[in-house]
């Protein structure tokens, strides 16, 4: 049934949809990081042990640092044509459908299952699963799998504690509670391995991409007492490096973490458009100042698209966070 007030469902109504429906599409956001796909994977592994029929759409390619995990060999932007018209699209991390982009064919919406934990989620499914208050989408997909009876085995505890590493920064983050330790500590014991996420993820540089660190850094510019910091990268220091967009990806924590830095902007140009991502000490909420300017995320980190100059973005993204209190 279709709700007419979109609501967040309990875990047994949604596990009972899961057991209804006989083919699945796992979606991952574009720009795809380790919780939006080890979320989906989680999940899909899980599904196809209970026989079900499963693939993983994903608009972009997945990322160098992810070809790690199980199943995402199976990744693909193209859905097969055989797709039964009962197939659950379950989209994963997205605070908003379009976030995975513009290659999936129109839904109905009761063929949509919304998995995520972000604040402010629009509730754009038919079946809404939504918890705020946990680490990484992929923990909320553990309360799917506890009341499937799913069994979590190798890969699935692979995956799920690759979304916990990377919403949490490697355990670094306020959102790594005793909880989250209990529960990535039972991971490891069933077979996860923490060392390959920790190298995959975290520690594997390309040359090229400590180049552009280099490059980005050279860059920083502060405002507000030390408090704002920010960056750019575009094409041309792409190029200059040797580095791609995916090199970028965890740049604005550097920027973030320097000494007095509250608030810190990272303004990526290339690819024909202006990506914002926003970090935050915790003191400014850089989910609300991103929602000004039609983003989204959480209180610590959140991103934006900016459809303008970059100079505009760069103005329009400091008053958005004045207004927030930086
Ligand atoms: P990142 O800076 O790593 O791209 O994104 C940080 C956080 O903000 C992630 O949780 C991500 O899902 C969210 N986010 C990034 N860009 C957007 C956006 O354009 N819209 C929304 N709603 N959330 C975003
Ligand atoms: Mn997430």
């Amino acid at each position: 049934m279709i709700e007419s007030t979109p609501r967040v469902g309990s875990a047994a109504e949604i596990a009972a949809e899961l057991r209804r429906r006989d083919a699945f599409v796992m979606v991952s956001h574009v720009k795809p990081d380790g919780d939006t796909l080890g979320a989906g994977l989680a999940l899909g592994l899980a599904l196809k042990k209970l026989g079900k029929r499963v693939h993983y759409f994903q608009q972009d390619p997945v990322p160098r640092n992810l070809r790690f995990l199980p199943d995402s060999q199976f990744v693909s932007r193209d859905l097969p044509p055989d797709l039964p018209d009962d197939a659950l699209f379950v989209f994963c991390d997205m605070s908003d459908m379009g976030r995975a982009g513009d290659y999936l064919p129109p839904l109905a919406r009761e063929n949509v299952l919304d998995v995520d934990h972000h604040l402010g989620n629009a509730l754009f499914g038919a079946y809404n699963f939504v918890l705020p208050h946990e680490c990484s989408t992929g923990t909320v997909v553990m309360h799917l799998l506890r009341e499937l009876g799913a069994e979590v085995d190798r890969d699935i505890a692979t995956c799920v504690l690759t979304t916990i590493m990377t919403d949490t920064g490697g355990f670094m983050h306020s959102n790594t509670t005793p909880e989250v330790l209990e529960l990535s500590a039972d991971l490891m014991r069933r077979g996860a391995n923490k060392e390959e996420i920790t190298e995959e993820i975290f520690l594997n540089k390309r040359v090229a991409a400590t180049r552009l660190l280099g490059r980005i850094v050279d860059e920083m510019q502060f405002g507000h007492d030390g408090r704002y910091c920010y960056s750019h990268v575009d094409d041309a220091m792409l190029g200059e490096t040797g580095a791609d967009g995916e090199d970028t990806e965890d740049t604005v924590n550097t920027l973030r973490g320097q000494d007095g830095v509250e608030v810190a902007a990272l303004f990526k140009a290339y690819d024909g458009e202006i990506r914002v991502s926003l970090r935050s000490n915790g003191r400014v909420n850089v989910q609300a100042a991103a929602k000004r300017l039609g983003g989204g995320g959480h209180f610590r980190a959140s991103g934006l698209t900016w459809n303008g100059a970059l100079a505009d973005g760069i103005a329009a993204v400091e008053r958005a966070l004045v207004a927030e209190g930086l």
